[in-house]
């Protein structure tokens, strides 16, 4: 018989309780290093006091009111993310698929205000992700999300990852613009070269298209900068966020130039929840804590230290791992073939450490940005035990 709750996901069998900072305590009291942060969601970890206060306070004055009227805590948090960002305009929603939705529409809108209606479609790259709506899985592009849906949505097309001359070759008359995520996640935790950002810049700049960026997993501060593509010192023109920017509530966000802004007019497009009180109140506590003085270095450090004792694990266990990859606080391990990421996932979970799979047979640590020198010591001591039970040493002496 079919479960009450679809059966959409491969769930592992743990349930958990309790939380407080990268901790995670399950309801028969197992306890966990929480490297996966709900998919680079809990950016704040687990219980965050200024986070739990904010909501609390925030859920018992008003949650929710629609934007039929002016939502002051959405007002701030606007202004104060324009503040931080090359954008001069912020939408709110609810996830990342919605906030890339608004987008990519946000785009289309600009060609079609500016005398180009004809030019509607994206240029995306290989082993993208952008979320599971309709559109979205066209951008995403990936046979396995889009079989059994119909007729893939027309206007996203797919190139090599990091690949100029594909890029430039594939621009028409009708291309409105580039979508990329500065770090691939799902897809493998795949950094694009800050060269390659670069240079898409120059190239939309030359064919007057715009340059959208998916930051919905290395954004907000996972990269060691509130927002990945300041390490190439260039602005998109739009840009999706979702994942951390609410810290575990739900808040996604489109950021955007006033000259694509300025043409979502009021009907164009909208949301019931989004950027609701309860959410900006999310939002706003987040941000608090991330543009507190110091706290982003402080990613970038413990960063740097992961990054450094993930290379000594490797070299400890080359048969189990291949590579190290990723930027910040988003890393992966990719495997050796042969041995499979879910399982590597699983051998970090009978060693208490929770993290996320991810495309290209990558273990993926998405930590929470909070966690010390201590938690990274530990969870590389838990992956050095998990390696081990990939391969044990006597086997590898036998190869
Ligand atoms: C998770 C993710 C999405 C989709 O976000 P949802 O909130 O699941 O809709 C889109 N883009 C990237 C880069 C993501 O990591």
């Amino acid at each position: 018989m079919i479960p009450a709750l679809m059966p959409n996901y491969a769930r592992a069998d743990l349930a958990f309780e309790r939380g407080e900072a990268a901790r995670l305590w399950t309801v028969d009291g197992r306890r966990f290093l929480d490297f996966g942060a709900g998919i680079a969601t809990s950016s704040l970890g687990h219980g965050h006091p200024h986070l739990v206060k904010a909501i609390a306070e925030q859920a018992a004055r008003v949650m929710h009111v629609s934007n039929l009227y002016r939502v002051p805590q959405a007002e701030e948090l606007a202004a104060r993310h324009v503040a931080h960002s090359f954008a001069d305009s912020v939408f709110f929603c609810n996830s990342g698929a919605e906030a890339n939705e608004g987008m990519v529409k946000a785009v289309r809108k600009y060609h079609a205000e500016t005398g180009h209606p004809e030019r509607f479609r994206m240029l995306c790259f290989e082993g993208a992700f952008h979320g599971r709506t309709l559109a979205m899985i066209a951008a995403t592009g990936n046979a396995k999300y889009l079989a059994g849906f119909g007729p893939p949505v027309e206007g996203f097309e797919h190139l090599p990852f990091g690949n100029m001359n594909a890029v430039r070759d594939a621009i028409t008359a009708e291309t409105a613009g580039i979508l990329i995520e500065p770090v691939q996640g799902e897809g493998g935790v795949r950094p694009a070269t800050l060269q390659f950002l670069r240079d898409l810049r120059a190239a939309c700049d030359e064919y007057g298209l715009l340059l959208a960026l998916d930051e919905v997993q290395i954004g907000m501060g996972r990269s060691g900068k509130l927002w990945a593509h300041e390490w190439a010192g260039i602005e998109p023109d739009v840009m999706s966020s979702a994942k951390g920017i609410g810290g575990g509530f739900p808040l996604g966000a489109v950021f955007a130039k006033e000259k694509v802004a300025k043409h979502l007019k009021p009907g164009t497009h909208g949301t019931t929840y989004g950027g609701n009180p309860l959410a900006c109140a999310a939002g706003n506590a987040v941000l608090d804590v991330v543009l507190a003085p110091g706290f982003l270095d402080g990613v970038d450090r413990v960063a740097r230290s992961l990054w450094r004792r993930l290379l000594d694990l490797a070299a400890r266990h080359p048969a189990v791992i291949e590579d190290v990859r990723g930027a910040g606080l988003l890393l992966g391990l990719k495997l050796r073939e042969g041995l499979a990421n879910t399982e590597m996932q699983e051998a970090a979970v009978k060693e208490g450490l929770l993290t996320v799979a991810a495309g290209q047979n990558v273990l993926r640590l998405a930590p929470p940005l909070i966690i010390g020198e201590a938690e990274v010591e530990e969870a590389v001591e838990l992956l050095d035990r998990a390696c081990r039970r990939m391969a044990p040493p006597a086997q590898v002496a036998a190869k």
